[in-house]
């Protein structure tokens, strides 16, 4: 019979050798700012030759080593992201990511149509889908959100990020913006420059919407506008008007949807507005 007393050596010389590696890894030249919670943005630096490598992704750095990296309402509470010197060694970096309670929010009054959607209306909700998936999908070179991201200050807020919806009392997916209450017609403009790649005046839940790419997978999402005053491709300056205030798609009254993604994940503005602030 083997003595299951002789394992714990060896776990003790890997558990040894595993806090080694981490302390090590904590020593790894890497710089961030930002937000570690869920929904947040981080900004971090790596020296000059070095790479970062998250989720089997390699990040794209600006010249200087600076790299975004965004969390998803629900990410993990603690991640890996793993950095590779010039002479090809991989250091091992752990996160702690806070996690966060998100409220509930019921949402009466919206067209029973957009609640539980016919067959057609499915086949469009899927294509428009394609649509904004194919517009967030190119991680392009733009530096635009180095310059920092100014609130749309255009009204009261009536809608937070993370929460809960109910619509008509069915629960739906969760609400992943700012929502601004503003008249019909109200300018929005642009809370940082980029690049348009989608301007579409009648998506089935969003109605007139606009996404702008502020570079290395960053964009922005404004929802339910009633005209769209920019154009595809088209490059953006900060402030710059953009469209206007409404309350096309799926909408109870004119609001401005203001959201956020790096690449996939969906984050939260304001730690957007956090972690970039724009100087003027
Ligand atoms: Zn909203």
């Amino acid at each position: 019979m083997i003595n299951n007393n002789l394992n714990y050596p060896f776990l003790l010389v890997s558990i040894l050798i595993l806090s080694a590696f981490c302390h090590v890894s904590y020593s790894a030249p890497l710089e961030l700012q930002g937000s570690l919670q869920q929904g947040g943005l981080v900004i971090g630096k790596v020296p000059q030759g070095h790479q970062v490598i998250y989720q089997q992704n390699k990040l794209k750095l600006t010249p200087n080593g600076q790299f975004l990296l965004g969390l998803g309402r629900d990410a993990p509470t603690q991640i890996e992201i793993t950095i590779i010197n010039p002479d090809s060694q991989r250091l091992v970096e752990v996160l702690s990511i806070a996690s966060r309670e998100y409220n509930i929010q019921r949402i009466e009054g919206v067209p029973q149509t957009t609640v539980t959607p016919s067959e057609t209306d499915l086949k469009r909700i899927r294509s428009d889908i394609a649509l904004v998936k194919n517009a967030r999908k190119e991680i392009t070179d733009r530096m635009d959100f180095l310059l920092g991201f100014k609130e749309p200050d255009i009204g009261p807020i009536t809608g937070i990020y993370g929460s809960q919806r109910y619509y008509n009392g069915v629960p739906k997916s969760p609400h992943y913006g700012i929502d601004y209450a503003a008249p019909t017609g109200t300018a929005v403009k642009a809370p940082a420059g980029g690049q348009v790649t989608l301007a579409h005046n009648d998506l089935f839940y969003s109605g007139g919407t606009l996404i702008i790419d502020h570079g290395h997978g960053l964009s922005s999402t404004f929802l339910h506008l009633s005209e769209i005053v920019v154009e595809l491709g088209q490059i953006i300056e900060p402030d710059q008007v953009i469209g206007k205030v409404g309350s096309t798609g799926r909408a109870t009254g004119p609001h401005l949807d203001w959201r956020m993604n790096w690449r996939d994940q969906r984050i939260d503005p304001k730690l957007v507005l956090q972690a970039l602030p724009r100087a003027n």
